[in-house]
């Protein structure tokens, strides 16, 4: 529960949390990663951009000991994770949030978000501070705490996915394609809810996005994938104001 308070960064100068150098991952016959290096600091967001198969899910995936690489490293809060199993990933404090609207629907909100405290280390009297802290995040929660998600829209139901990776005390979030079907004004406030935990909690935070512009609003870099392979790496604002380079990556990786 502390870790939710007690990071406060300069952004930029902050440690390196996440360290991913020369990444390979095949299905098969498919690379679907190759060579993919980043890295990224504590309390940032960085967004991995890309059109339909570039890779995303899979370097998401992977981060998270979901799917096993051929090759590379991946270094998270100074400790090599590549290739081992996602609870004891889970466990050192990266918190993964699916593609999808991935909460148990025959629970109701507030059992799912207990569900996903009980990875976390602390007591009940912690569990329940940070319930109340995913509460805060996200208020529209709050009247459907027990109604069964089954029942909630597809943006309550990405708010509560979230809150039930909040609920495992992560220290880093990969969020997959939040913004997916939902409309612009709820994928303003989810990814607003992003920004708060980057700057008030210091959360760092790899955003997969096929909406380029809602995620580089609020991402410090971004990435861009195409075909698997990382075809830039930038300071997302100067990315974001560079009008001819973003039609430039729009037309050519985006899809769009
Ligand atoms: P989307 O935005 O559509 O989710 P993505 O950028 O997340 O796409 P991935 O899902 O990571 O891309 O897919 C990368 C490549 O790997 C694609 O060519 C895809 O067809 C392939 N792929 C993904 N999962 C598998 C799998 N389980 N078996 C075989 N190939 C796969």
């Amino acid at each position: 529960m502390l870790r939710w308070f007690r990071r406060i960064w300069v952004r930029g100068s902050a440690a390196v949390v996440l360290e991913i150098r020369n990444l390979t991952v095949d299905y098969g016959a498919v690379r679907a990663l190759d060579q993919v290096t980043l890295s990224a600091r504590e309390g940032t967001v960085t967004a991995v951009l890309g059109a339909n198969g570039a890779g995303k899910t899979t370097l998401l995936r992977t981060i998270s000991g979901l799917v096993k690489p051929t090759a590379g490293s991946i270094v998270f809060v100074g400790r090599e994770i590549s290739g081992r199993p996602a609870e004891d990933i889970a466990r050192l404090g990266l918190g993964h949030v699916p593609e999808g609207q991935g909460v148990i629907l025959e629970l109701t909100v507030e059992e799912n978000l207990r569900l996903g405290g009980l990875i976390a280390p602390g007591g009940s009297r912690e569990r329940r501070a940070t319930a109340d802290r995913v509460y805060a995040l996200f208020p529209a929660l709050v009247e459907c705490r027990d109604r069964l998600a089954s029942t909630l829209s597809g943006g309550e139901r990405r708010m509560l996915v979230i809150g039930r990776a909040l609920m495992g005390g992560p220290r880093a979030l990969v969020l997959d394609e939040p913004s997916l079907g939902l409309a612009p004004l709820v994928v303003a406030q989810l990814l607003a809810s992003v920004r708060q935990l980057r700057d008030e909690s210091g959360y760092t935070v790899v955003l997969a996005e096929q909406n380029a512009r809602s995620a580089l609003a609020i991402a410090d870099r971004s990435v861009v994938l195409d075909l698997g392979r990382v075809v830039l790496d930038a300071d997302a604002a100067t990315l974001a104001a560079d009008e001819q380079l973003m039609d430039r990556l729009r037309r050519a990786y985006l899809g769009f």
